[in-house]
């Protein structure tokens, strides 16, 4: 009999599990106190349950933690883990400090199937799609790794793989993220990022999480969108934005659009212009994201002259436009960057992208 992993259930669930062993529902919350409050994940050790609990717990269940590999620092502080799950494969999170922030960027799946040509991690092609366990359990290796007085603040769904390509893992990894019995994060303080999935994104406007939500638009025309994203071809920029526009944000909360700028590609005033008519009248913030070179790839970063001249037409249209000059560069953790090798069978990868 497979064990069931701790790390998938909800606090909710944890209630009812216990309850169907003959304990009490607040044994249950308890339980989640200790994995996702305190990052305890011995049972023997979850000192106020009663033994005979316990016991039966063990007997049925197991607290599955990615194991790391590999931890590589970056110049500007950030790390990168490579964790190797329980089949082998790896996926990887990064931790990048700013300021007064922490924020983990962590994968939802392994490898990705969608192929945007500018980035590296389409290139390895879709591996699994995680677990929530196997999404909440990178949140909960990070945190072990931080020095004394030190907290994530911050979770972007940015890493491997298209979120919303794995629906259910990610908003049940969300929820668990966001329960005040799980790691009681506040939803403002989480990002989930698309490729552009306009089903999963209404999907997600009914799920009333209230997180932030992240666009990786691109372009500003179908023809160039078609070349840099496929996705575009089954969802486009119209279909996309109309989706945008409906879904509903919490007071003060703007969606951002995440722009990388290719040399000679998307980054001419022309665009910047087309950018601000595309974003005319909606809550939105732009993330402009000078692309970080990988060795094969045919794209280039556009000179520094260059990107401010876009910036500044945003900014001179009351655009919110900010330069993310991309964390762990030098060690392949900025954004597209993410690769390991996939040691996972392949053959789901058709069924598992279909839009949700
Ligand atoms: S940008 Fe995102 S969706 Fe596109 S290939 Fe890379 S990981 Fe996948």
């Amino acid at each position: 009999m497979s064990l069931v992993n701790l790390l998938d259930l909800l606090p909710s669930e944890m209630e009812s599990l216990v309850e169907s062993l003959g304990a009490p529902r607040y044994r249950g919350r308890q339980l989640a106190g200790w994995i996702f409050g305190k990052g305890v994940t011995d049972l023997g050790a979850m000192s106020d349950l009663p033994k005979d609990l316990r016991q039966a717990l063990a007997e049925r269940c197991a607290v599955d933690l990615p194991e790391v590999e590999r931890i590589t620092p970056s110049q500007d502080a950030s790390r990168k883990l490579v964790l190797r799950l329980a089949d082998g494969s790896r996926l990887q999170s990064v931790l990048m400090p700013d300021d007064d922030r922490l924020t983990l960027c962590v994968s939802t799946q392994v490898g990705c199937g969608f192929g945007c040509a500018f980035c590296l991690t389409g290139t390895m092609g879709l591996g699994r799609n995680l677990s929530p366990g196997e999404i909440v359990g990178q949140v909960l290796v990070a945190r072990r790794l931080l020095e004394p007085g030190l907290r994530i603040t911050h979770v972007v769904y940015m890493g491997m793989g298209e979120p919303l390509a794995n629906y259910a893992a990610t908003v049940k990894s969300l929820r668990i993220l966001t329960d005040p019995h799980g790691f009681g994060f506040s939803p403002r303080r989480i990002t989930v990022s698309t490729v552009g999935l306009v089903a999963g994104i209404e999907k997600l406007a009914r799920e009333n999480l209230r997180v932030n939500l992240a666009i990786s638009l691109h372009a500003t025309t179908d023809e160039i969108r078609d070349q840099l994203m496929p996705v575009n071809k089954a969802f486009d920029l119209e279909a996309l934005l109309a989706a945008c526009r409906r879904f509903p944000l919490p007071v003060r909360q703007r969606i951002t659009f995440e722009y990388v700028l290719l040399d000679g590609v998307n980054d001419g005033p022309e665009d910047a212009r087309r950018l601000v008519r595309l974003l005319r009248g909606m809550r939105a913030k732009i993330n402009l994201i000078p692309f970080n070179d990988w060795e094969g790839s045919s794209f280039r970063r556009p000179a520094l002259q260059k990107i401010l001249a876009f910036q500044a037409i945003l900014l001179e249209h009351g655009i919110t436009a900010t330069l993310r000059w991309s964390k762990g560069e030098d060690i392949g953790a900025a954004c597209g960057q993410l690769k390991e090798s996939v040691s996972v069978r392949r053959g789901r990868a058709a069924a598992e992208l279909t839009a949700p």
